[in-house]
């Protein structure tokens, strides 16, 4: 590695990763580009504004971009990019575009034939899958949970049967009913990671199964941020039962699909032969 390479910082957008706790974290390329944009787009103002301030950084505009503003957001770094800027992208914590905003105006940044870059850096859910101590050759990350419904129930499904360590965010008032899900669906002594607020004063990393998990949480509300590790599943030989098919695929004909869309969902959400699940359905 060498420091004399110092890429040149170009207009365009460039997406730069900001702490997720910690301001030591911040790294010098991101503060070069954050001091030498034209445009800052954030998610908050306020919150953003400290940021730039404690490392002296002094766009000419800010722009904000969350979920309700993030499609006028789109245009307005568009047009600034039209007219040659250097728009860093900052969010709240971590890493633009990773469960955050910042996809959507990469995407269409790309789209019209812009420049886009990115300063590397901090993301939650790296940290938490390097610390986990599972294996780390094969990672799925799933984000947040959808809340509820047909959607949830698939992909819980789906994580039961994952063999890559997965991770997972998720708020601390809602860490206990994913944890219940994930035992109702799957093995109870699955292995699994919870980190708390990585890179923070009280970071702390709690190693167990998902049954001991439960009466963990039940025992120290959780507070602050979490990122969720589990183990991949190494053998499948629970095998799929004939019951569990039956009720996922009722579940799926009471959600409106038919027959053969509930079918082609089961067989391949369960990983189950679909002339097995055809024979169940029609039965
Ligand atoms: N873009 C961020 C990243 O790169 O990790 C993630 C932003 S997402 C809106 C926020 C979620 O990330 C939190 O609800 C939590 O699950 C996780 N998270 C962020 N910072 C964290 C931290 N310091 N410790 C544990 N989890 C964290």
């Amino acid at each position: 590695m060498s420091t004399d390479n110092i890429q040149t910082i170009i207009p365009g957008l460039w997406l730069i990763a900001t702490p997720i706790g910690n301001l030591q974290d911040m790294t010098s390329r991101s503060i070069a580009v954050l001091g030498a944009a034209q445009v800052v787009c954030c998610e908050d103002t306020r919150h953003s504004g400290k940021l730039l301030k404690h490392i002296g950084a002094q766009p000419q505009r800010l722009i904000v971009a969350n979920e309700h503003t993030e499609h006028d957001a789109t245009s307005q770094v568009l047009e600034a990019l039209a007219n040659g800027h250097i728009v860093a992208l900052i969010t709240d914590a971590g890493t633009p575009g990773i469960s955050d905003p910042g996809e959507r105006i990469a995407r269409a940044a790309i789209a019209a034939g812009f420049f886009v870059s990115a300063t590397p850096g901090p993301a939650a859910f790296v940290m938490a899958a390097i610390i986990s101590g599972f294996s780390t050759t094969r990672i799925a990350f799933d984000g947040f949970l959808p809340r509820a419904g047909a959607e949830r129930r698939q992909r819980l499904t789906e994580i039961t049967r994952e063999r890559r360590t997965l991770v997972l965010y998720e708020a601390p008032h809602r860490l206990s009913k994913t944890i219940a899900d994930l035992i109702a669906l799957g093995d109870p002594e699955r292995r699994v990671v919870l980190a708390r607020e990585l890179t923070k004063l009280h970071e702390e990393t709690w190693r167990g199964t998902l049954r001991q998990a439960m009466q963990h949480i039940s025992d120290n509300e959780p507070r602050g941020e979490y990122v969720i590790v589990l183990e991949g599943v190494s053998n499948i030989a629970d095998e799929i039962s004939d019951d569990q098919i039956l009720t996922e695929i009722q579940l799926r004909k009471s959600g409106g699909l038919s027959n053969r869309d509930a079918v082609d969902e089961v067989s391949s959400v369960l990983g189950v032969a679909r002339k097995r699940v055809y024979d169940l359905a029609t039965k």
